[in-house]
Order: structure tokens, then sequence, then C-alpha cells
């Protein structure tokens, strides 16, 4: 069932963006029709890239308030206070690619090079078990002689079978460089979680001027993955821009069009929407950039984005603040990486020189502190990992959320992972507020029978047993 207007500049289509950016400017001061959009948008059913540019440009602090008020009540319909966890897995820092905002680019001679041994992956993926970590990010630069594909299928498969005591990554999402349908098939079969791929910036002057060299200087090749992603196999892709690259304006409009085209061709929008913004490293000073947003500015982009598309996670790095990280949370934010290392073989090596960094980690806290802190502020913790091994991804996925039915699974999962970390992992004190939010959240199960399965699993957990899912 694919249609017409599959190649990048088709889907992502210049003219249309800035005709977005003008349609914007002139009706974000047209206060009943941006009314209009935010009673559509309650009824939770999304809205287009020219809406979702409309309410970003509102200026008036009332109706921002308002845009804020929605994006909380959408978060807290289609995903409670719950917060999914996960930490990033450096593979490699080897990189062909010109990336002029990346201290990975292939002419940084600053930065150490380090590729992992599969010794060292299990070493690194028992540190990260240790913390307490269910799903990971697996991230390696693109580097076809050090880290050809089946490497990374080799590491995939190393890091699903290494156990550490009630240890298990139940989940690995990749984020590797765009290539074939035929790759894709392979990392389908390896039994990937989501692929994700940053589209950096969707304005095609500025990424080929950022991307001088190297395969991913395709502005085409790197845009038109995920669909050949999808065509191999892959359910769940997770997008992203890097605000700072380009305006704003102009890759908020590109990344919803992205999703909207993906919905259209396959039925089925983005799993996850990533929002970093560039930050300083090595050889790279985030001033260079003159698009950087303020945190304000970031905060509105993560509320209309959540108000956009409301069935699309979307996920906030340790790139990004505790303070920052706290506003985003209530405005949509679903997912959360914690005690992260972006350096390779950082888990293990604590001494591991920091030059090998892809970016600053702004949020050093250990994963247990961020857990503290979540509950501190009324949220669940949650290494839920049970969608894609229930063989639920894609549009069996998208169908529950929308029905709202994804929330029976949801909630008593959060409670259930949460309780195995308690068990396994916790401080003295996080386990004693992770036991008390556990107690006071189970009376919101409204299935009856859902919440007597959830208590009886939660008996087992203590008793020794693992690995329950609804
Ligand atoms: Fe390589 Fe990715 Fe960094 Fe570009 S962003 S230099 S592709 S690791
Ligand atoms: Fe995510 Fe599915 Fe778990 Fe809900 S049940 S947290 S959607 S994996």
């Amino acid at each position: 069932m694919t249609k017409d207007k599959n190649t990048a500049e088709e889907f992502i289509n210049h003219e249309e963006i800035l005709a977005s950016m003008a349609h914007a400017a002139e009706k974000s001061r047209d206060r009943a029709y941006v009314e209009s959009l935010l009673d559509k948008a309650a009824l939770c059913g999304g809205l287009s890239h020219r809406e979702a540019a409309t309410l970003l440009e509102v200026e008036d602090p009332e109706v921002i308030e308002k845009i804020f008020n929605l994006a909380r009540k959408i978060k807290e319909r289609f995903y409670g206070n719950r917060i999914v966890m996960f930490a990033p897995l450096y593979l490699s820092n080897y990189c062909i690619n010109g990336c002029t905002y990346c201290p990975y680019h292939s002419i940084n001679r600053e930065i150490p090079r380090r590729k992992l041994t599969q010794e060292e992956i299990r070493r690194e993926v028992i540190a990260l078990q240790d913390m307490g970590h269910k799903r990971l990010a697996l991230e390696a630069g693109e580097d076809p002689r050090h880290n050809p594909l089946e490497y990374i299928l080799e590491s995939i498969d190393t890091i699903y079978n290494t156990h550490h005591k009630n240890g298990a990554i139940r989940r690995v999402n990749v984020n590797i460089a765009a290539t074939t349908v035929e790759n894709y098939r392979r990392l389908a079969d390896a039994k990937i979680g989501t692929y994700i791929l940053f589209q950096e910036t969707y304005h095609k002057q500025n990424y080929e001027a950022l991307h001088p060299t190297g395969p991913k200087s395709d502005y085409a090749y790197h845009t038109e993955a995920m669909d050949r992603a999808m065509l191999g196999g892959i359910d769940d892709v997770g997008l992203g821009v890097l605000y700072g690259l380009s305006t704003y304006r102009y890759d908020f409009i590109g990344l919803l069009m992205h999703a909207e085209h993906l919905e259209e061709r396959f039925g089925v929008g983005p799993h996850t929407i990533s929002v970093p913004r560039i930050c300083s490293a090595s050889d790279i000073d985030k001033d260079d950039y003159s698009d950087g947003i303020s945190d304000d500015l970031f905060c509105r982009i993560v509320a209309v984005l959540r108000i956009a598309v409301p069935y699309t996670g979307l996920i906030v790095s340790t790139r990004e603040s505790q303070q920052v990280r706290t506003r985003v949370l209530e405005l949509g934010v679903s997912q959360l990486s914690g005690g992260s290392k972006t350096t390779v073989g950082g888990y293990t090596d604590p001494q591991q020189a920091e030059e090998t960094a892809q970016f600053d980690v702004s949020d050093n806290r250990t994963l247990d502190e961020i857990v503290g802190w979540l509950l501190s502020t009324g949220h669940i913790p949650s290494f839920c990992t049970a969608c894609y091994r229930e063989g639920r991804t894609g549009d069996r996925f998208m169908q529950l959320v929308k029905s709202g039915q994804i929330a029976n699974c949801c909630a008593p999962n959060a409670l259930i992972t949460l309780k195995e970390y308690l068990q396994d992992y916790a401080s003295p004190a996080v386990k004693q507020e992770g036991l008390k939010m556990i107690a006071s959240q189970l009376e919101f199960i409204p299935n009856l029978k859902v919440k007597e399965v959830a208590q009886r699993h939660l008996q087992a957990i203590e008793q020794g047993k693992r690995d329950f899912r609804f």
C-alpha cells in the first residue's frame, strides 16, 4: 500500500516548510484560531505540522500557559506519571563521517579512538545491569572497517545473552548509521527494539554544510533511512533533530512532516521522538552555533510535540540538566536516560578519559539518585520492556495506544519492574520510597483482575521470581 512522494525532497518539501512558517507567523496572532487548535488538540487526535507550528509561534503568555496545561493533560492521559528509564551504551567512536557538530568526526585527532571487544561489552552490560538497567540504546559511529554490521549484530547478541545475578537487558534500541533495507532486515531479525536515527537537521542546504564528508553527507539517503528500515521489517523507529543546527522552526516542521509521511506510507508514525540540543565536547563548542535555543523555548517545543503527536514517546537524555528535565517531565517527556556514560567503555572504567565522550553530560546523578528524585516528584520510574517482547510493535502497538488500552499494560508493568529494581538494586532510602509508591499506585489500577495478578507478581518478586509482564 505504498503511495507516492517517497523521496526525501518530496516528503520534506522545502517550500511547504517555508509556507508553514509564514502561515504560523500570521495565524499565531489570531486568538480564535489558536483556541480552535487547542480544542482540536484536546480530542487527542494530534495536529498537523502547520497547526503545531502555529501553536509553537504563539507569544501570548496566557495562551502559552494553556498550551502547557493541555500538554500536561495529554501526558497524564496517555503516560500517567510513569517514566521509562534507559541508558546509552557506546560501542565504538570510530567514524568516517565529517559531522561538524560531533567530536567523533573523522578528522578530530584530539579524541582517542576506541572500540569495545565482546568481552568488554559483556563487562559494560554487567555494570549496567548492576545499576538496574533493563533497556539500552546502543550507539556506534559509522565505520565499515571497524564497526561493520556484523560487529553490531554480534554485540546485540552479546548484550541479550549476558546475565548477571538477576540482571538482564531486555530491550536493545539501536542508533547506528543509515543503511540498506537488507541490513535493516538483519537488525530486525536480531530483535532490536527501536531503530533510532536522528535527522540532525531537515534543512538540506545546512545539512550538506554540516556533513561535508562521508556517507552521511548524502541528505536523501539519510532522510529516507526510516522508510528503508520499515521496508526491512523494523516496526518501531525513533526520530529526532539536533536543535541548534538550523532554525528550530524549520526543523520542528520538518520533523512533524517526517512523522506524517511515515504514518501515511506505513500506517505507523514514529515510536519515539528525541529532543536533543547541541552540546559541547572535545573540539566542539556549542556557542559556535547561533541557532541554539533557550530553556523556555525548549519547554515549549516539548509541550507542542506532546500535543501534536500524543501517541509518540518523547525522550530526553542527560544532555539536559536536572532543572530542565524537571520542567519537561510534566510537559510530555515519557522516557529518560539515567546514570549515563557517553564514553566508550565508561561504565566499567570510571577513569576512562572523558575526552572520548560524544557530548558533555549535564545530569551526572546515579541511576539510584534519579530513581529517588523521580519518586520524590510523584513519578513512577519504569523499567518496562514488555511491548516488543509481547509482539506489540508497529501498528498493533499504535492501536492499543490510540484506544487507551495500553494503560492496562503500562501501569502494572511499571510497578512490577520498579519492584524488581527496588529488590535488586535500590539504596535503602529509595527502596522505602519506592515501596510506598507501589502501594499507593496499585489502588489506581481500575481493572480488578489486572490488579489481582499484579499483586501476585509483586509478591512473587519478593520471593525471588523475575520477569513478569502484562
Ligand atoms: Fe559519526 Fe554520528 Fe558523530 Fe556524525 S554524529 S561524526 S556519524 S558518530
Ligand atoms: Fe512501554 Fe509497552 Fe511497557 Fe507501556 S507496556 S511502558 S508502552 S513497553
